[in-house]
């Protein structure tokens, strides 16, 4: 039996001792892994690799010379490069794509000496809240298999839930860390964007897309994002801003204003469940001297429906590198150039996939581009100001993460629009860059993990674990 540690300091505590070595883990990891193949989380293991990379480590802590993050042995998502390593998105397109360089987080997880055991399953290119957008099939919720894991980092979100690494990295465009965190019971944190390098992750929207930790505990969730953070000369979009060490400064918050929607608790789309939860976590912040109040947010509607017009223009046009030619499939029934294109892209994409490139190339196309996209993007900076202003007021903006909890593989299979709705409480974050993160807020009657998310202002990521790590023990 292995064991599962909530942070990575109770396992720095236990290599000290000589109770065990990152070579034991990996190999208690490995075990789990073989245990639930059923799950579909790993799209590959790295069985080998990961054994000798922990035996350098283990030999390296003997040195005294290891690394912050030696001991903590995470999963990748599949669209997160590492060079040497196929590289999917969990898409036929580039099922035997193999990167040639890392992304910079990789390497900068990798020059602490974390230790990757693999790439995990996740909705093709991110497209999707449920894991059942993948080439590879769905990942299947270890509280329960006939649910789903959420999505799009729905293999990485498993992947910690059943012990099979310690922590794992997503992606979050429009809530891919931060929801299936919730269905699995963890913490997902989506950083600042600008906070986080994205060079060497696959894009999907890239005025969106930060790669964020998912975690047992708010401390590793907190030092994952200290590594990895900071300017980084391949991405422009990076803020020059002072990176924390923010697992060493975490403290106790002073009372706090804390604003929420009214909405989550008057819709009849949101689970009777997940109002409970948060009826029962407003009380008791409230108890302890914070203040929470009710806030209509009058843009409500509108987050939806510009998250998805911006989110496929730009996928559209992310996406159009997928030729044929360039990377990855390439038809066997091509005959020329033009059909090499078509075929290929035919035959690689995905239906949703290939659903988003067609819309996103409608709301870009001339004639509808000042009605949808042009107008999405004025509708987002409304969004953007509004958010400023209630953060002006309040420190946090508290929320479900989702409206409901994991529901039943295949249920979202039937409308798009209804599983497009279920990213109401996320994208908020997404549209404006702020940060937010999904803490763990016990089950519900049947066994399901339920999560509230907390949103807070630009590069506020301390104050938002803070926080987090006081609400988990409330
Ligand atoms: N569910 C959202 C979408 O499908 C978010 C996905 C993500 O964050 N990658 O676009």
């Amino acid at each position: 039996m292995t064991k599962s540690y909530t942070s990575l300091n109770e396992i720095k505590g236990e290599i000290a001792e000589g109770k065990t070595t990152v070579e034991k883990l990996v190999r208690g990891y490995l075990g789990k892994i073989s245990a639930n193949a059923h799950l579909n989380a790993f799209n590959e293991v790295f069985e080998q690799e990961a054994l000798i990379s922990a035996q350098n480590v283990d030999s390296r802590i003997k040195k005294g010379t290891a690394g912050k993050l030696a001991g903590m042995v995470i999963a990748i998502k599949d669209n997160i490069c590492y060079k040497g390593h196929k590289t999917s998105a969990s898409s036929k397109i580039l099922k035997n794509f193999t990167s040639v360089y890392s992304s910079t987080i990789v390497e900068r997880l990798l020059a602490q000496d974390a230790v990757i055991i693999g790439r995990c399953n996740c909705d093709e290119f991110g497209m999707g809240a449920a894991n059942e957008n993948s080439f590879f099939g769905p990942v299947k919720n270890y509280a329960d298999q006939t649910r789903v894991s959420g999505g799009s980092s729905g293999g990485a979100a498993v992947a910690v839930q059943a012990g099979m690494c310690h922590a794992a990295l997503g992606t979050d465009t429009g809530g891919s860390v931060r929801q299936p965190a919730s269905f699995c019971g963890l913490i997902g944190l989506k950083p600042t964007y600008g906070r986080v390098s994205r060079h060497g992750i696959i894009a999907y929207a890239s005025s969106f897309d930060q790669v964020g930790p998912i975690t047992r505990s708010v401390e590793d969730a907190a030092l994952l994002l200290e590594v990895m953070a900071g300017p980084d000369e391949y991405d422009s979009t990076l803020a020059d801003v002072a990176v924390p060490s923010f697992s060493k400064n975490i403290k106790a918050p002073a009372p706090k204003k804390i604003a929420y929607l009214q909405e989550a608790l008057s819709s009849p789309g949101v689970d009777a469940d997940v109002k409970s939860n948060l009826i029962e976590y407003i009380e008791k912040l409230r108890a302890d001297g914070h203040t929470v109040k009710a806030i209509a947010f009058e843009y409500l509607d509108y987050l939806v429906p510009a998250y998805y017009i911006l989110a496929m223009a730009e996928a559209s046009s992310n996406l159009s590198r997928y030729d044929g030619v360039h990377y990855g499939y390439r038809s066997p029934s091509a005959t020329d150039l033009v059909s090499t294109y078509k075929r290929s892209r035919s035959e690689g994409f995905g239906k949703e996939v290939k659903r988003r490139i067609m819309l996103g190339t409608f709301v870009l196309s001339a004639g509808y581009y000042d009605a949808y996209f042009a107008k999405a993007q004025k509708v987002r900076r409304l969004i953007r100001e509004k958010t400023d202003a209630i953060l002006k007021e309040y420190d946090f903006i508290l929320f479900p993460t989702a409206p409901e909890p994991a529901f039943a593989i295949g249920q979202g299979e039937k409308d798009p629009v209804v599983t497009y709705l279920s990213d109401i409480f996320t994208v908020q974050a997404s549209l404006t860059g702020a940060p937010a993160i999904s803490l763990p807020t016990g089950n519900n009657s049947r066994g399901l993990p339920l999560g509230l998310q907390l949103l807070t202002r630009h590069f506020e990521e301390q104050e938002l674990l803070n926080f987090s790590k006081y609400f988990l023990e409330l």
